[in-house]
């Protein structure tokens, strides 16, 4: 792997750093001849460190498919896809596995815990995968869970919280390896607007108070409003790239209450 990504970097890029994503003529084919299914068609993303941006389109229009590609779980037709200046395309399946694990965290509609174990072992689950010892692991996990707001919480099950409080632990556990990049995938989805509005804030604070990238799917315009910058797909292409006029409309929001 590249020195670029042997050790996880911590802080914001300088100016002169690479985007942290850079998708250029990227296509993604499921299948052959007449079977074959364009998902994308030709995509040209770039994302720099700090943006926060909400990615919008009908269902089917390629948003999963892009999604998968710039999170490493798959990989393009054709193009080149550049994450923080690593060409993904000359990794190796294990390689980009390390990479997600270093420098990529995921958030989800379905929240994705272990329901067995507490929030503080489920933030603590990717600082194991990374061989952190117990004494190393808990006071991290233990600040994770305190920027989502829930430390109070650590000692409880998912099925002991709502559903707005689980999403915040995955945030937590998303962040506490501090990665370059923040995938959510319509990480609302499940919730009311109430609880929606905290997991928004968080994300926002995030972004605004620690420079963190975030890219976020969703469907709702309210959601999206959020965001800095919002990016359209239709039919497997980019329609609209557009900076958000709404963004300011958030500033100074209610943060998030225990
Ligand atoms: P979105 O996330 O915007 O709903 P997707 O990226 O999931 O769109 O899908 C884009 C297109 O690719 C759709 O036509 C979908 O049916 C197709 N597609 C997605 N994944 C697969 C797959 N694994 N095999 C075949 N076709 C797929």
């Amino acid at each position: 792997m590249s020195a670029a990504l042997a050790e996880p970097r911590a802080g914001t890029a300088a100016a002169a750093a690479p985007p942290v994503i850079e998708l250029r003529g990227v296509t993604k084919t499921y299948g052959s001849g007449a079977a074959a299914v364009h998902a994308l068609r030709g995509i040209d993303l770039r994302i720099d460190a700090g943006e926060f941006v909400a990615v919008m389109g009908p269902s089917g229009s390629g948003k999963s498919t892009c999604m998968n590609i710039v999170g490493c779980l798959d990989v393009p037709s054709a193009g080149a896809y550049r994450f923080d200046g690593v060409d993904v395309g000359g990794l190796s399946r294990r390689q980009r596995a390390l990479l997600r694990r270093n420098f990529l965290g995921f958030v989800f509609q379905g929240y994705n815990l272990l329901n067995r174990t507490t929030a503080l072992e489920n933030v603590e689950l990717p600082l194991v995968y990374r061989g952190l010892r117990p004494r190393d692991r808990h006071p991290r996990a233990l600040r994770a869970l305190a920027t989502v707001g829930l430390e109070a919480w650590a000692n409880h099950t998912p099925g002991e919280l709502s559903g707005g409080q689980q999403q915040r632990v995955a945030i937590a556990r998303a962040i506490v390896t501090e990665p370059r990049l923040l995938l959510a995938d319509e990480p609302t989805g499940n919730l009311d607007t109430e609880r929606s509005r905290e997991i928004l804030v968080l994300l926002s604070r995030l972004n605004r108070e620690r420079g963190l990238t975030i890219v976020m799917v969703t469907h709702d315009v309210e959601v999206a409003s959020w965001a800095r910058r919002i990016v359209r797909f239709l039919d497997g292409r980019i329609r609209e790239d557009v900076p958000n006029p709404r963004f300011e409309e958030h500033r100074g929001e209610e943060p998030v209450r225990q």
